[in-house]
């Protein structure tokens, strides 16, 4: 691995532990002890950022995200790791690490953290949440200033826990935006913000954003369902969609975060 360009402190030092979740062996572990775990706290730190900065670029690659109008988090321990504010995601390196603490503090790195920050935490806070993807997506947003919940299209809202709540408006990053969210994110794992876009969380960068895809996905085929004149497209009950909610629990594969968790037809 390259030598870092940029000193980068990090906040645990070499005492207990840290991000990761990686627990220490005694508080007066050998000095080999904490060097070996000073170490994986950065090699988790850093395996994070790039998993983060990769997936901030495929949001932009996929059409989710316009330059830099969407944001992703990862929590690495009591570290959140986020996009900083006004880089485009191809730009940033791996030096450019950006953390904050749970309550807000900036940790590591000197760039600005996303102006969406409060969002962020709020869901890390609150939920068992990992990581968090909010993106401004087109079909979802146009939702967003349509409905008050996303109608039962598809059956896949069972994939983020039901019908997809709307969020109602408020200026983007103020705390009164994260309190709308969490309430339209409870038992859900993901919703539309009104006139804003969508916010998703998971275990893993990958699981926030397929629930991202999929919601985006889901809004896209109501927009086009709908758009057929004189016709309206047929939706699913609650109980259908609970139905399939169950069916979900057990599917899969056993490894956690994978990318093809949903039914296949
Ligand atoms: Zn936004």
């Amino acid at each position: 691995m390259a030598e870092r360009q940029r000193d980068v402190s990090y906040p645990w030092g070499t005492g207990e532990g840290g991000p990761g979740g990686r627990s220490a062996q005694g508080a007066r572990g050998a000095q080999s002890g904490r060097k070996v775990r000073e170490r994986s706290s950065r090699e988790d730190v850093t395996g994070a950022w790039d998993e983060l900065v990769a997936t901030a670029r495929r949001t932009v690659a996929d059409g989710l995200v316009v330059g830099t109008s969407g944001n992703v988090s990862v929590r690495v321990g009591d570290t959140v790791l986020v996009t900083p504010t006004g880089v485009p995601y191809d730009r940033l390196t791996r030096d450019e690490v950006v953390g904050v603490d749970l309550d807000g503090r900036q940790v590591l790195g000197s760039l600005r953290p996303t102006s969406e920050l409060p969002l962020h935490l709020a869901v890390y806070r609150t939920t068992g949440a990992r990581a968090v993807v909010h993106t401004h997506a087109v079909h979802a947003t146009a939702v967003s200033t349509l409905v008050r919940e996303l109608p039962l299209i598809h059956y896949m809202a069972a994939a983020v826990g039901g019908a997809v709540r709307v969020a109602p408006y408020a200026v983007y990053g103020s705390p009164e935006l994260a309190e709308n969210m969490l309430r339209a994110l409870e038992d859900r794992t993901a919703c539309l913000l009104q006139n804003h876009g969508t916010a998703a969380y998971g275990l893993s960068l990958p699981e926030a954003y397929d629930r991202t895809a999929q919601l985006e996905w889901m809004c896209r085929v109501w927009l086009t369902a709908s758009s057929v004149p004189g016709l309206s497209p047929s939706l699913l009950s609650r109980e259908q969609v609970a139905e399939v909610k169950e069916r979900l629990r057990g599917y899969g594969q056993p490894e956690a975060g994978r990318l093809d968790r949903g039914p296949a037809g």
